[in-house]
């Protein structure tokens, strides 16, 4: 087991106060809130268990235009034009119209957090109280609390049902080997795991290797560890976690919720960084708003609901789309229907938009400093 980054026995002093904003989970969607936060002279403190950048959850891989418009782009470690898709009978190479790149983690949390002003402590967050959180180190107080914990939802104190392996949640776990590929690469194939699709995505020296069911009940260790030795590398260095794949409610009594903890992860894909960097910044502008005096926390709280909401036809079809896959992927469909889905046409058209779900440019609109409530509905 790694020993992760946080701090321990003495260091771990008593944390108690009054901030104007508390940010709670310090990955993609709790530090996209922050930077969007910088310079608006307010006392906001953003707490996760661990370090910034401290535990990796993920493959890692994202629109390589999200990564260079937010400043991110020396993260990035390989980028990718191509998809390539294997099935039980033939494999497909898809012309992307858009790249992906694979990142550090690490790297892109610490240059991430270093857009914004913000104080940080490690701390576990247990709970809260109206608008006092609790954590293990003391109590934090904040008229504007943001949940960015991921697929737990800790702030909720109402709703029920977000525990495996009943909650709608996808599972997903991979192995980090030492190794090189040239290729983005996806396995379409019910011999790995029945509702869901296993990769491999090289990162440099490194490949990430891992399975993703949709139905939290498949278990993805044996597949994961079998997808590894069906390319000769090493299951080394797991790692793992749940997915939320249905949106849940973006604000509850009072608190913000962002990310994996909304459900802001993309249903068929599991695509979940670009949108937890995207609803972030959509909160981190509405809440620089009411820092600024130009609008109070109710509004900012219908606003940012609205502004998911405008996202749910999208998230719903895509679930759709997910349960069909679900049903679809042993059967001997599969491969016309890929047939068709591989025409270049068609993956111009359907990533083209796919993308603009939560689009690049969103990051670069308005800019940190020039957060303006109006944009972001028209974006919505
Ligand atoms: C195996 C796997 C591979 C994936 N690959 C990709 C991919 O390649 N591309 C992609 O776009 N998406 C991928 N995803 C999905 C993506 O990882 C998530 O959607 C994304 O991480 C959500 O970001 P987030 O900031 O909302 O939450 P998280 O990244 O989960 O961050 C939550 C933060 O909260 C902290 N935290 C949690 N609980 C507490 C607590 N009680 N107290 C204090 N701190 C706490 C954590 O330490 C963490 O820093 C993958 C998921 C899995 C499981």
């Amino acid at each position: 087991m790694p020993v992760r980054a946080t701090k321990r026995g003495a260091q771990r002093t008593p944390l108690n106060g009054d901030f104007d904003v508390l940010i709670c989970g310090a990955s993609f969607a709790g530090l996209a809130v922050a930077r969007e936060l910088r310079g608006a002279g307010a006392r906001v403190l953003i707490v996760d268990r661990y370090e910034v950048g401290e535990r990796q959850t993920s493959a890692c891989a994202a629109p390589t235009e999200w990564l260079t418009n937010l400043g991110l782009g020396g993260s990035i470690r390989q980028t990718f034009g191509d998809l390539v898709v294997h099935t039980p009978s033939r494999d497909l190479r898809w012309r992307l119209p858009f790249t992906f790149s694979t990142f550090d983690y690490r790297t892109l949390c610490r240059l991430l957090h270093a857009q914004s002003d913000a104080a940080f402590e490690t701390a576990k967050v247990d709970g809260r109280t109206a608008f006092t959180v609790h954590t293990d180190r003391g109590d934090l107080r904040a008229p504007l609390v943001v949940d960015a914990l991921g697929w737990r939802r800790v702030l909720s104190n109402a709703e029920p049902g977000v525990q495996p392996p009943d909650a709608r949640l996808s599972r997903g776990l991979e192995v980090h080997p030492h190794g090189a590929g040239t290729d983005l690469e996806l396995w379409l194939d019910p011999a790995y795991v029945r509702a869901g699709y296993s990769w491999s995505f090289p990162a440099g020296d490194e490949l990430r290797v891992g399975v993703g069911s949709f139905d939290p009940r498949d278990h993805v260790k044996e597949p994961t560890v079998r997808l590894a030795g069906d390319l000769e590398v090493p299951a080394v260095r797991y790692q793992g976690n749940w997915i939320p794949h249905q949106m849940r409610r973006p604000v509850e009594d009072g608190i913000f919720f962002a990310g994996d903890s909304a459900g802001h992860c993309l249903p068929t894909t599991a695509e979940g960084i670009r949108t937890a960097l995207y609803f972030g910044i959509a909160l981190g502008r509405e809440l620089r708003a009411v820092l600024e005096g130009r609008s109070d926390r109710e509004r900012a709280l219908t606003r940012y609901a609205a502004f998911c909401t405008g996202h749910r036809r999208a998230f719903d079809w895509l679930l759709r789309v997910q349960s069909l896959v679900s049903r679809v992927n042993p059967t001997p469909l599969m491969t016309p229907a890929l047939r068709l889905m591989s025409s270049p046409r068609f993956i111009e058209w359907s990533f083209g938009h796919y993308l603009r779900i939560a689009p690049p440019e969103f990051a670069l609109a308005g800019g940190a400093d020039a957060a303006d409530p109006e944009p972001l509905a028209a974006a919505a």
